[in-house]
């Protein structure tokens, strides 16, 4: 039990990555406040997903609300505190990846996947942090970015820049909020199966070719990025902050 009685905030846990990581937070001892768009559609899985935890023994909550609203990051930090006293651990995963070529991008798409995956991060980090510091406990902030940080992409000229961007944000606030015992990292995912790529993965050949360039083999599950998010929030990493994670099988590296 690696995070027994922490207090964990997940944004775009209602699927893939995020709810992966919800449970196993929950299986390490933690509660969790699950974030989602606030979509209709998703309240059923949410629903399932509060159960599932709540089996585990352990309590969650859910706050549906746009990822890009300034204002959310407030939102998912009361639920935290006047549900289970306060936050330890503030994850920021929810995120949109619409694939488009860039010569003709449209204008609202580029601003809505900045403001997704970006701009709302910056002020839900900082409502986190700043909650944190009062508490005067420290914390662990996550944000899950991409190996997109580190490559290019021809139909994600929207979407890298923010990847590059939050893992630039975990940097810095690693040196902004270590004095207050606040450590920052960032977690790079590969390709993962999930529902943001589910079109693109529909593709067979894309599916073979993008496992063959994987050194183990395979494609990533939204499993196999649990286990790198607990370690990043529990105490085992006490010592680890402005660092980055890459979960890709090998992925990054195989380049020859
Ligand atoms: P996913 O299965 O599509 O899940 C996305 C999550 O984000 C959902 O919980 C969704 O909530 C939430 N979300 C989407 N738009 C939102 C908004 N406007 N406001 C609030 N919540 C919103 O995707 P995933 O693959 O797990 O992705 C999670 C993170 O990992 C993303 O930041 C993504 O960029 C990153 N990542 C993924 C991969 C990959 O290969 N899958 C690789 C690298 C990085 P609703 O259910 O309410 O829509």
């Amino acid at each position: 039990m690696l995070l027994t009685d922490k207090n964990v905030i997940i944004t775009g846990a209602s699927r893939g990555i995020g709810r992966a990581a919800a449970l196993e937070c929950a299986r390490q001892g933690a509660n969790v406040v699950i974030g989602y768009s606030g979509s209709p559609s998703s309240r059923s899985t949410v629903d399932e997903l509060i159960k599932e935890i709540e089996t585990l023994g352990q309590r969650a909550v859910a706050v549906g609300a746009p990822a890009g609203d300034p204002e959310t990051g407030e939102l998912l930090v009361e639920a935290a505190v006047s549900n289970f006293g306060g936050v330890d651990v503030f994850v920021n995963n929810a995120g949109i990846c619409p694939f488009h070529s860039f010569l003709d991008m449209p204008r609202e798409l580029y601003l809505e996947t900045v403001n997704t995956n970006l701009n709302g991060a910056f002020f839900a980090v900082q409502a986190a942090a700043n909650q944190m510091k009062r508490q005067g406990r420290g914390g662990a902030i996550i944000a899950v970015s991409s190996i997109s940080a580190l490559v290019g992409g021809g139909m994600q000229t929207h979407y890298t820049p923010t990847k590059a961007g939050l893992l630039s944000l975990m940097q810095s606030c690693a040196i902004a909020l270590g004095p207050y015992g606040i450590r920052c990292n960032a977690l790079l995912p590969g390709t993962i199966e999930t529902d943001i790529n589910k079109d693109d993965l529909a593709d067979q050949g894309k599916r073979d070719y993008m496992a063959s360039r994987t050194p183990l083999g395979r494609l990533g599950r939204p499993e196999d990025l649990a286990g790198p998010i607990v370690f990043l929030a529990s105490e085992m990493a006490q010592y680890v902050t402005g660092a980055s994670l890459l979960v890709d099988g090998g992925m990054y590296v195989n380049l020859q």
